[in-house]
């Protein structure tokens, strides 16, 4: 049994093992693994060992470590930290150190958590498979042969592998909850600003958002209070104060009010064997005295085509900066239009250039209405309908992800790849919390995500329903 984030900074601020003890341990299971897995980028095993040496010292001075104290944490390779290489699994950012730490990294260092290294991504979070990794694919730790599920693959895989107890990611489209859905762990995308995404590299800024994976409800919740805050460093964020989480899954799920979401369910390519697990979770909810009923969101469903246009005209601009000046690669050539050109050509995969044409093309002149303002509309609506379902449930409920992980080359046709976020993309576009909590298996025995959905800062009604189907789930 792989101890979670709660229990190890429980044993080492009691005294009871060290870091030093404990960082050793998930260093040995990544010795033991990482080789045929690809989870990490970069591993950061002396530095892990010296962190968790300095916090041992702290800790016999007499200092409080705080609440993360001695926890192994693996960080997407798109999260700057400060003399880190960080890649986002690109070409682009060849030999690129960052400056400084996000502020979620500077958060959790602060709060006694040891970096163990940097997880593989799809390029620059753009995919569902880390198949798009300009360093090679992550493999999904349950059946090598399978993948992780995308973008942040590496963080989902490597805290299914035990490589770490808590591993963060970004989620823009579902890369988060979609990895999580298919490697068996917990992963979260709480609401647009409740996490600063200051030193996230950006993909799609009025989307991305950052969370954490981890083997249990509780130490997301966990994990949520130490990274959720106001940051005057990122404009989006929210002057909120954070909730106590954790005590809040002490509530249970009495009461709620949980609605079904049918187009998620009546959704073509959605596996019976996955539909069936959601059912099973809806009879748990009930069991656990929710109230459920079925909601409807009916634009959801063109969410997808929404989101194809929003995601890539966002990440063409923000993509603009790889212009072989400003960070990592260049390719030298006579005049600065080509380098610039030989640069991009050379740096990117064929995925990113995809996404960086199609952006393009939606926001040029005579195309923006019909494409990039069409879009937009669609995603107001979707956010009203979501507002309506909302006045008479606390959480929605589906699926994560249409079926469980795919094997390699399963998915060449790009759309076949992005149909597999339709059931989290509506709460990227709404800017709304939701989580992916594994629940039993599929036929192939492979893990199964139900998604909880909730409003804006609707975190601790998603936590207390999520704790009440893990509790339910089947082993
Ligand atoms: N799979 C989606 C995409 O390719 C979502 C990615 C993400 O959330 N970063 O855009």
């Amino acid at each position: 049994m792989i101890a979670t984030g709660r229990d190890i900074a429980a044993a080492v601020r009691g005294k009871q093992r060290s870091a030093r003890e404990v960082v050793d341990e998930h260093l040995a299971r990544i010795d033991a693994r990482e080789r045929e897995l690809h989870a990490f980028n970069l591993v950061m095993a002396d530095e892990a060992r010296a962190a968790a040496d300095a916090l041992d010292a702290r800790i016999a001075d007499g200092e409080d470590p705080g609440p993360l104290a001695g926890v192994p944490i693996a960080l997407k390779d798109n999260f700057c930290m400060r003399g880190i290489a960080t890649t986002c699994s690109s070409r682009i950012l060849e030999g690129w150190k960052p400056p400084y730490d996000a502020t979620v990294v500077a958060r959790l260092k602060a709060a006694g958590a040891i970096v163990v290294g940097k997880t593989n991504l799809d390029e620059f979070a753009m995919g569902s498979s880390t198949e798009n990794s300009a360093f090679g694919p992550t493999r999904n730790p349950h059946d090598p042969s399978r993948v992780p599920g995308g973008s942040s693959g590496g963080s989902a895989a490597a805290v299914a592998a035990g490589f770490s107890a808590i591993s963060f990611g970004s989620d823009t489209g579902g890369s988060i909850r979609q990895p999580a859905a298919l490697c068996g762990v917990v992963g979260v995308k709480p609401t647009y600003g409740r996490v600063s995404r200051y030193g996230l590299v950006a993909f799609a800024s009025s989307l991305d958002q950052i969370g954490p994976f981890t083997t249990t409800v509780d130490d997301a919740a966990l994990a949520l209070e130490v990274i959720a805050g106001h940051d005057p460093r990122d404009t989006t964020s929210i002057p909120e104060s954070v909730p106590d989480y954790s005590a809040a899954l002490n509530e249970g799920a009495d009461g709620l009010r949980v609605g079904v979401v049918k187009e998620f369910l009546a959704a073509e390519g959605l596996a019976p064997d996955v539909a069936r697990r959601v059912h099973e979770a809806v009879d748990a909810l009930e069991r656990a005295g929710a109230k459920v009923d079925e909601a409807s969101v009916p634009s959801t469903i063109f969410g997808l085509s929404a989101y194809y246009l929003i995601a890539p005209a966002e990440a063409s601009s923000n993509l603009a900066r790889y212009d072989g000046v400003r960070y990592g690669l260049r390719v030298d050539a006579p005049t600065t239009a080509e380098m610039n050109a030989r640069t991009r050509t050379a740096g990117f995969g064929a995925e990113v250039k995809r996404r960086i044409m199609l952006g393009t093309y939606a926001l040029s002149a005579g195309y923006y209405d019909a494409y990039y303002g069409k879009a937009q509309r669609v995603r107001t609506l979707i956010l009203r309908e979501f507002d309506q379902a909302y006045e008479s449930f606390d959480v929605l409920l589906g699926p994560t992800a249409p079926a469980t992980a795919f094997p390699f080359g399963a998915k060449a046709d790009p759309l076949a790849m992005y149909l597999n976020d339709v059931f989290t993309i509506p709460s990227n576009l709404s800017g709304h919390p939701a989580v992916s909590v594994p629940f039993g298996t599929g036929d192939d025995g492979l893990p199964v995500g139900v998604q909880v959905l909730a409003p804006a800062l609707g975190e601790v009604a998603m936590l207390r329903a999520a704790a009440a189907i893990e509790a339910a789930a089947p082993s």
